[in-house]
């Protein structure tokens, strides 16, 4: 299968059988979700949003977050992880906003960079997410699925990653497939047990055809070299007698 190939299998099942997909986090306007995608590095969607809902209530716009102190936005976030950085993170990065933006989210990825807890991955899902741009974010689970799935190959980072995805995946494509691929890694493609046997794009899947058919077929080939011992072991019928006392 050429790459071509495996993009377009992928891309189509994702299309017809899970269309749209959106962010599990929750928000309300594009500053709001710029905080939460800031507290979700390292840390699940669910506790971010078990977070927010208060942090918002107190704090609903740049303004009002630009004054507080780092001590009192963390006090809001202890139980996200690192939560010093990114209480001070929050800080500076609503001071930015109103002092360099005007209160206003920008959406270039190299603008959004600028501000203090915004990494390129942060910057592409606000592009993507706010702006509906071709920018494809690499988090952990894009990384590791594109990587199995054979749509990026040698990918050392999330920046070879990217660029190897944005080249084949059409520019429409991009948004919503960033989140075919995060929903894919966090419900079947699992970091340590992937759910291969279960997983309807195997026949896609350059891991499936080379680790897991391989391993079957290493299986299969062990069992039918040892016939006796494998007889032996599944020849006894039930209830027949052994020589352990019965009680
Ligand atoms: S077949 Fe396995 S490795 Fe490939 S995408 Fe599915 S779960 Fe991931």
């Amino acid at each position: 299968m050429t790459k071509e190939e495996r993009y377009k299998q992928v891309l189509d099942y994702f299309d017809k059988n899970v269309g749209l997909a959106e962010t599990e986090l929750v928000y309300n306007n594009p500053f709001e979700l710029l905080v939460s995608v800031i507290l979700s590095a390292q840390c699940t969607d669910k506790r971010v949003n078990l977070t927010t809902p208060k942090l918002f209530k107190d704090y609903p716009t740049a303004e009002a977050m630009a004054a507080a102190s780092p001590e009192t936005i963390f006090s809001y976030i202890r139980s996200i992880s690192y939560p010093n950085n990114k209480a001070k993170h929050l800080v500076g990065m609503a001071n930015m906003l109103v002092k360099d933006f005007n209160s206003v989210v920008p959406g270039e990825v190299d603008e959004l960079v600028k501000m203090p807890g915004v990494g390129r991955k942060t910057a592409n899902v606000i592009a993507s997410v706010i702006y509906d741009k071709p920018t494809m974010a690499v988090d952990t689970h894009v990384f590791r699925v594109s990587n199995r799935i054979g749509l990026t190959t040698n990918a050392k980072n999330p920046l070879q990653s990217e660029k190897q995805l944005i080249k084949f995946i059409p520019e429409h494509l991009v948004p919503k497939a960033h989140h075919w691929l995060i929903l894919h890694g966090r419900y079947v493609c699992l970091a340590r047990n992937p759910k291969c046997e279960i997983c309807p794009i195997k026949l896609y899947c350059k891991y499936y055809e080379q680790v897991i058919l391989k391993q079957n077929k290493q299986t299969t080939v062990t069992l039918n070299i040892n016939p006796k011992r494998y007889g032996k072991k599944t020849s006894k019928k039930i209830g027949e007698k052994t020589d352990e006392k019965s009680s």
